[in-house]
């Protein structure tokens, strides 16, 4: 039988552990989660663990990036199911403080963000949101010192967002993306998956299927207005509330005019009924 990883509740404890461990010389990587685990997480776990470091998996269902009318209540929360799957996969701590650990009281902090972080994509539509990632993962990597933080393509604004700040902030984690872990039908994993209906979740690879013929057409000679504007179509004739389908530099999220001035990345935000799905691909 796997062992259940341990669970550290307070930062004594945390940096107790992570400095025995450092002490046997050990190589560090925080995988920064909300909890509600699936495949996709539990890839970045492997993912570490291949490249021979040890792992925190932290979970903590952040309130500061989410705003009032979203999903912070609703959002799932299942410890010990996530503890299960995590036995399997050899992590060394579960890092899971409260929100009173997280955010003292008195706490006024936060990281100022601009860059890909104001790109005009997931920013205007969750305005509030990458300052409170920022600031959460910013804490997250100065309580544990990680060397490596795993992040998933999933998120790409996110992950370009966390990786430009570890740089300019000069933290010692060095942040690795990993791509996204996809159901059989292409629709990306989430937590939030959970919230579809049944016939919502089977027009929700719509998302994946349309970035594919977008990408397939653009490699075609097709101009990128055209191809995005089909795209627009495909996925609100499927039912979705589109917030964008955009193509953007891959690794500044600048606007670009054609594929030649690429690499490019195709983004997408929509909603299907009452849930909000993002998905990206490569161009
Ligand atoms: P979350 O718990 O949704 O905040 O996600 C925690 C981390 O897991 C983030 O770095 C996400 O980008 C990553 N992640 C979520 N879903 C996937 C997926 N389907 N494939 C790869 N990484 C993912």
């Amino acid at each position: 039988m796997s062992k259940r990883p341990s669970v550290v509740r307070t930062l004594p404890i945390l940096h107790r552990t992570l400095d025995a461990l450092r002490g046997r010389k050990a190589k560090i990587a925080i995988v920064p989660t909300m909890g509600a685990l699936h495949d996709g997480h539990l890839t970045l776990v492997r993912n570490a663990r291949r490249r021979g470091l040890k792992v925190v998996v932290s979970i903590f269902v952040n309130p500061t990036q989410f705003a009032p009318h979203e999903d912070f209540g609703s959002y799932p929360r299942t410890l010990n199911e996530d503890l299960q799957k995590l036995s399997a996969e050899g992590v060394d701590l579960v890092w899971a403080p409260n929100a009173h650990v997280m955010y003292p009281e008195g706490f006024v902090t936060r990281i100022a963000l601009e860059g890909p972080a104001v790109a005009g994509l997931e920013d205007t539509y969750r305005p509030h949101f990458f300052g409170g990632v920022a600031t959460v993962v910013g804490k997250l990597f100065a309580q544990t010192r990680a060397d490596f933080a795993m992040f998933g393509e999933k998120d790409y604004q996110q992950l370009k967002v966390v990786t430009r700040m570890a740089k300019d902030l000069d933290l010692r984690t060095k942040v690795i993306g990993v791509p996204t872990v996809r159901e059989k039908d292409g629709l990306a994993m989430s937590s939030r998956n959970v919230y579809l209906s049944a016939e919502e979740r089977r027009t929700a690879p719509v998302l994946h299927r349309t970035m594919k013929s977008v990408s397939a057409k653009l490699r075609a000679g097709e101009s990128l207005e055209a191809a995005l504007a089909e795209g627009r179509e495909t996925i609100a004739a499927a039912g979705f509330a589109i917030d964008y389908l955009e193509a953007r530099h891959a690794e500044t999220l600048a606007k670009i005019g054609s594929i030649k001035d690429g690499p490019v990345r195709l983004l997408v935000a929509a909603k299907l009924g009452r849930t909000r799905l993002i998905d990206n691909m490569k161009a």
